[in-house]
């Protein structure tokens, strides 16, 4: 991915131009239609670092083309990678200065999947989370969103490679930012663009209902993902104030409304708190609770061991833990526990922080 050229100016990045507008710039020059699809699928291929690099495009349209628009709404910071080298997370700088976090968690050369944030920061305020601390700072837009998965395929590309998977569950919360979220899903599902199947993108939300609902309209075939964390309403409230407006029966109820919709599952992460949330009785009736709002078949329970940081709380023992999936399975509920370091960084979010001022990343 190429540089932010120039941090203060104006120009929008290629990514925030939508398809009319392009076209509209292109007829303007006189350049014909199928320049715009050239355009795009260069954009998101991942093997050219700026228009400069379009060599198929003449000169002098590269050149308005750099005058113009900016390649890029993203400039990498730093990048670490967990300790067994796999999964990676980039810190990036926003044209405003700004900064947001996203992970590319390649799974054994099978699938290269990329964690995506929609906010900078997150004015949800689970207690657990990391991002919850810094408030919101601004929504993100489709062109940011977008540009997060361009950095990881540019990476990708590299190496004859590409992102197979897009899950939205980074930095901030997707629905707060419903329609640079939808917008970003259709350049990623457009076969001129990435061509990813709307079935390999994952939207994870802390239970903003309407925009469940929503989503089960668009007649896209995504994928659900709900943070739980809790199967009752008090212990839930405590660690995600969302719990007040919106109650754990009424957000079960929306996932069982977007599975009969959309004919997917749903996946209930579960982020485990030692003398919280993660006890054998919880377990027991977060079973009933899924079990209540549907066939056990249509979910799934994706259980992440809490990241020490946020909130001050523990990690349960792994032993504990165990149990709590044993507990689930016993009861005929799909669960599944990562211990491994790199995947809890983007099973669920909560896990991702940059200090607005002083650009961090949080170990892997
Ligand atoms: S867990 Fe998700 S929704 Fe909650 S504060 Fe963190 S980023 Fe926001």
């Amino acid at each position: 991915m190429g540089t932010l050229d120039g941090m203060t100016a104006v120009r929008p990045a290629i990514s925030d131009v939508s398809d009319a507008a392009l076209l509209a710039w292109l007829a303007k020059r006189g350049e014909p239609a199928y320049r715009a699809k050239q355009i795009r699928r260069h954009a998101t291929r991942g093997t050219a670092a700026g228009f400069g690099e379009l060599t198929d495009l003449p000169k002098p349209l590269r050149e308005a083309l750099a005058a113009s628009f900016r390649w890029t709404s993203v400039e990498l910071v730093r990048e670490d990678a967990s300790a067994d080298g796999e999964t990676r997370k980039a810190l990036l700088r926003l044209a405003d200065g700004h900064h947001i976090e996203t992970v590319l968690m390649p799974h054994h050369g099978a699938r290269n999947a990329v964690c995506v944030s929609t906010q900078a920061g997150c004015p949800m305020a689970c207690a657990f989370c990391a991002t919850g601390e810094m408030g919101l700072v601004r929504n993100l837009t489709a062109g940011e969103i977008v540009d997060q998965t361009r950095h990881w395929q540019r990476e990708l590309a590299q190496r004859g490679d590409r992102v197979s998977h897009v899950v939205y569950m980074g930095m901030g919360e997707p629905f707060n930012n419903y329609d640079a979220t939808l917008a970003s899903t259709r350049t990623l599902v457009d076969p001129e663009a990435f061509g990813i199947s709307p079935r390999r993108l994952t939207i994870s939300t802390c239970g903003v209902v309407p925009g469940i609902d929503q989503l089960a309209g668009e007649g896209l075939p995504i994928n659900l993902a709900v943070s739980l964390h809790a199967p009752d309403d008090p212990t839930r409230a405590r660690i995600m104030p969302i719990n007040r407006k919106w109650g754990v029966e009424e957000v079960l109820a929306a996932a069982a409304r977007y599975v009969k919709r959309t004919k997917r599952r749903v996946t209930f992460e579960y982020v485990l708190l030692a003398g919280v949330n993660d006890s054998a009785e919880t377990a027991r009736e977060l079973a009933a609770l899924i079990t209540r709002h549907g066939p056990t078949k249509d979910s799934h329970v994706n259980l992440i061991p809490y990241n020490p940081g946020a909130g001050g709380f523990r990690r349960p023992s792994v032993e504990r833990m165990e149990h709590f999936a044993e507990v689930l399975q016993e009861q005929g509920i799909a669960a599944t526990l990562r211990i491994s370091k790199g995947q809890d960084i983007a099973a669920g979010c909560g896990q991702l922080k940059v200090a607005e001022g002083k650009a961090q990343l949080l170990p892997i």
